[in-house]
């Protein structure tokens, strides 16, 4: 977790930005694979490999998919990964999400003012 601004609104949050493994996490992953083929085969097995890469894929996923969900911002919607691929389509999508705000106006209840910061 580290505390971030949205380049947008100009709101702080905290966001997972981890983009891959770290070493303690291949650590653990291998620790949680010799475990698995201990339960599993009682004895050391070449499965101890497929095991671990496995769960290196799918902590990888995780990680990457957690950064991607948690680093759009929940105040203005704006997505910094898609701004770098398509700036048009992330303008898009911070005006639908203002619009929606504007429309409800349930911003008014919130700490956070979308429109705060914005320039008129
Ligand atoms: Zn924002």
């Amino acid at each position: 977790m580290e505390y971030i601004f949205c380049a947008f609104c100009k709101h702080g949050r905290k966001a997972y930005t981890k983009k891959r493994m770290s070493f303690v996490d291949y650590i653990y992953v291998s620790i949680l694979s010799l475990l698995l083929m201990f339960i599993l085969f009682q004895d050391l097995h070449p499965a101890f490999f497929f095991i671990f890469f496995a769960l290196v894929f799918v902590m990888e996923l995780f990680i990457s998919f957690r950064r991607r969900v948690s680093i759009q911002c929940q105040v203005c919607g704006f997505d910094p990964v898609l701004y770098k691929k398509d700036p048009e389509l992330a303008e898009e999508k911070i005006k639908t999400v203002l619009g929606e705000k504007k429309e409800s106006l349930d911003y008014l209840l919130k700490s956070k003012n979308p429109f705060e910061n914005l320039e008129r």
